[in-house]
């Protein structure tokens, strides 16, 4: 394809597909038509692959996750397909300001952070390594949440609409659609059963294609949106009665309509549950359909098919499929349950047990009472087989989802070195001692093509003009930098690219929020979702501290700072928004301080999400890690920071540990106690209030929000959050908080020598192509799927 091919496509999606001229195109119709032509050519790709798997008869593999944290699709799509340059150059050529026109697309935000971000990056992988898979999700109408700060600095929330405007890259397919029951009764009839709903929904299938680098292979996800089996009621409209006309349709589309915002905590709300079996349901039928075009013999449901739940939330999937094989194909029970966790894989991402799902026994029976029944039979199966078994799947009234998944599955996998352990010795202790063989670890990963390749193009022509192209799919190939590095040329102009990114960035931040940060200055970046464990109040409390040391000592050699914070809290998780509240309240009093103005500044732009991470993330000198160690199962955002050069101030915990080791413990800020330290440490009941009499800097701190001094002399606030610092602190941010400080003035001091700093800066990128998402997912296809690549 040329430029001039190109060209021509748009203007002709232009007129065919958006019914404009170009004299009359706003940048939405540019975008479209480019969207439009560039899909075009992902198509000789995607059946290209949908071919070459029906005739190799091979494996597939089928990714179920609640949520897919996408993003923008454009930019990304034209530089798998090479076509970057010449995109621009015909978006230019038509008059349109080519960033611009990326800029106007939508962020997908299908999911809350880091798991369904994994799960957009374990899409790419998936595409780009020629593995053949289909992702499966929910089209939710509204995605996570859009946040803005209200006058007093709290978090609002507004309903994100992403699907306002249509969505460009997906085709709807109205030939898959599934009928999806709920509720209703059981009737036995010999050794199998007939379930019949009370109610019922159809979901509808919507396939966007994913394609690879290179464009060498494309693979589909498929997102189900509930449609009413019957749109309109056409009696209650005769009858006058408008509202009840459309009831069936609004009920119906209630269960694809938002994404729940709240990744720490499961409620047991039917609407979730209802979520779940949906996506699950259709997932599985059309599993089903695909295996059944191919084969008879349901035997060989484990060599075709491997189904991967990210996290508990399909846990349905292991009922859901002993029910399709039992009562709707006649297999026998226990032959079921063994071809079922064949194909079935389990990723825990969290030991947090707020975050582990149960549903209490009544519910589950009620929106599914032959899952209820099944989900009893497995447990009495497993008792059976496991007579020393000390606790069982439904407890106290309760559905332990882990637990299930854990039974259903032949592999259950961590997400870091770490977690792994930890899911070993405890989650899982009971069971992995009987099934000693069944939990693996695949530590996650982030695809370099959007975090690096797309996101920092000064330091990606750098790379390449320094160890060739190839980096890309292969990027262990970035520990051919190092030599480079002794470099001081190489260091030289990898300083100055990391200048430039944070040139931009400073621009963008002037444009936001009006606020002129100081170019020089170290950037030092906390960008995640806002939860207690991940300790943006430690951050926001050194920030004070420091705030409070320089008023005290202005004309010390200081190094200047700009500290960023990023992230959405839960809209019911009222302790995080608290936080929020704070350091918006601190950034108000600290920026308006002219004693001291260019040396600390603190910028909290709102809305937190995929574009604005690859805005920041390559600008960013310091990457803020330090979660209270044991809470953190990975991390993904570690991973994005080093490998864009910033140093980690970080504690033991998630993919720290490991992302340590790779870079050297000489590029890396350690501080804080070890998770087993932090449980020890817990056992004393005054270890926050000691902390604090040792500490006449968090002291200080902490007297002086209780003084009022973000509050315009309100001294009560925020209690909520110095009440628990000085009496529970669970978090232990007060026992980590000296150690803290010293590791940022270890920081300081690295900082003033810049040269050394971007040694440890560039080193750190060099030795983090081990996390790519690609090795993750080749972890996941030998040691889960058993899957090989097509390519
Ligand atoms: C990578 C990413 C995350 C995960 O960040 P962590 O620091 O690992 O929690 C969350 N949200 C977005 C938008 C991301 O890009």
């Amino acid at each position: 394809m040329n430029a001039n091919e190109l060209r021509e496509s748009i203007l002709r999606h232009l007129e065919f597909s958006q019914g404009k001229d170009l004299a009359h195109s706003s940048t939405f119709d540019m975008r479209m038509a480019l969207t439009l032509a560039i899909r075009d050519r992902v198509i000789e790709p995607w059946f290209r692959a949908t071919r070459a798997t029906y005739a190799a008869q091979s494996k597939r593999v089928y990714y179920l996750s609640m949520e897919f944290l996408i993003g923008r699709l454009l930019e990304d799509a034209v530089m798998n397909l090479g076509l970057t340059e010449m995109a621009q150059e015909a978006v230019t050529g038509l008059g349109f300001d080519f960033r611009a026109v990326l800029d106007d697309e939508p962020d997908a935000a299908l999911g809350n952070g880091g798991l369904g971000r994994l799960a957009a990056c374990f899409l790419d992988s998936m595409s780009t390594l020629g593995c053949p898979a289909y992702g499966y999700g929910i089209r939710y109408e509204h995605g996570l949440f859009r946040q803005s700060f209200g006058p007093d600095g709290r978090q609002v929330e507004d309903a994100e609409e992403w699907l306002r405007q249509s969505h460009g890259w997906e085709f709807e397919r109205p030939e898959a659609s599934f009928r999806i029951g709920f509720g209703g009764s059981v009737a036995e009839s010999g050794r199998s059963a007939v379930w019949t709903p009370e109610s019922a929904v159809m979901a509808k299938a919507f396939d966007t294609p994913v394609v690879g680098w290179q464009a060498k292979w494309a693979n589909t996800l498929r997102l189900w949106s509930a449609e009413p089996l019957r749109a309109f009621d056409l009696a209650a409209f005769n009858a006058g009665d408008f509202t009840a006309a459309a009831a069936p349709e609004a009920l119906a589309r209630t269960i694809s309509r938002v994404l729940y915002p709240d990744d720490t905590t499961a409620q047991g709300k039917e609407l979730r549950l209802k979520q779940e079996f949906f996506f699950t349901a259709a997932s599985l039928r059309d599993i089903l359909r695909r295996f059944s075009a191919e084969n008879s013999d349901l035997s060989a449901l484990p060599s075709r098919v491997a189904i991967q739940m990210n996290d508990t939330h399909p846990a349905i999937a292991g009922p859901e499929l002993v029910r399709l094989l039992t009562d709707e194909r006649g297999m026998e029970f226990e032959t079921a349950v063994d071809t079922a966790r064949a194909c079935l894989g389990y990723t825990n991402h969290t030991l947090l047990p707020e975050a582990l799902e149960r549903w209490s026994e009544s519910l589950m029976g009620a929106v599914l009472p032959r899952h209820m029944q099944i989900i009893e039979r497995i447990d009495d199966l497993h008792a059976r087989q496991h007579p020393t078994r000390k606790s069982s799947i439904v407890e106290n009234g309760e559905v332990k989802m882990g637990d299930l998944s854990f039974i259903m599955a032949h592999r259950v996998n961590g997400v870091s070195a770490l977690h792994t352990e930890l899911v070993k010795s405890t989650v899982f202790a009971d069971l992995h001692a009987l099934h000693p063989e069944r939990i693996v670890n695949e530590t996650n990963g982030v695809t370099p093509r959007r975090w690096l390749k797309g996101s920092n193009p000064g330091l990606s022509t750098l790379i390449t003009e320094t160890i060739g192209e190839g980096w890309e799919d292969d990027l262990e190939r970035l520990v051919e930098l190092e030599p480079a590095i002794e470099d001081r040329a190489f260091r030289d102009r990898f300083a100055a690219v990391k200048a430039k990114n944070k040139a931009h960035l400073a621009d963008w931040v002037k444009g936001e929020m009006g606020i002129a940060l100081n170019p020089d200055a170290m950037f030092d970046v906390q960008i995640k979702r806002f939860h207690e464990y991940k300790r943006q109040h430690l951050n926001i409390l050194e920030t004070i501290a420091l705030w409070q040391e320089i008023r005290q000592n202005p004309t010390a050699d200081w190094a200047p700072r700009v500290k960023i914070f990023g992230g959405k809290a839960a809209p019911g998780y009222v302790m995080a928004k608290e936080i929020i509240h704070l350091i918006n309240n601190v950034a108000r009093v600290v920026n308006a301080d002219p004693l001291t103005r260019d040396l600390l500044t603190v910028v909290y732009p709102a809305n937190y999400n995929v574009t604005m991470a690859e805005r920041l993330i390559p600008a960013s000198d310091l990457s803020e890690q330090i979660s209270t160690a044991g809470k953190e199962a990975s991390g993904t955002g570690n991973m994005k920071f080093s490998l864009n050069g910033a140093l980690t101030i970080g504690t033991l915990d998630g993919a720290n540990v490991e992302i340590r080791e790779l870079v050297g413990p000489e590029n890396f800020f350690l501080f804080g106690m070890t998770a087993d330290e932090v449980v020890e440490r817990r056992r004393h009941p005054d270890h926050a209030s000691s902390a604090i009499a040792a500490s006449p800097r968090l002291s200080g701190a902490i007297d002086a929000i209780e003084a009022g001094t973000f509050s315009e002399g309100d001294r009560g606030m925020y209690r909520m959050i110095t009440q628990n610092l000085r009496a529970h602190d669970y978090f232990t941010v007060c026992a980590d908080f000296d150690s803290y400080w010293d590791a940022q003035r270890r920081v300081d001091h690295a900082w003033f020598d810049r040269d050394h700093w971007t040694r440890m800066a560039a080193l750190n990128c060099a030795r983090s192509g081990w996390f790519s998402s690609d090795r993750t997912i080749k972890g996941y296809m030998n040691d889960i799927w058993n899957v090989t690549p097509m390519i």
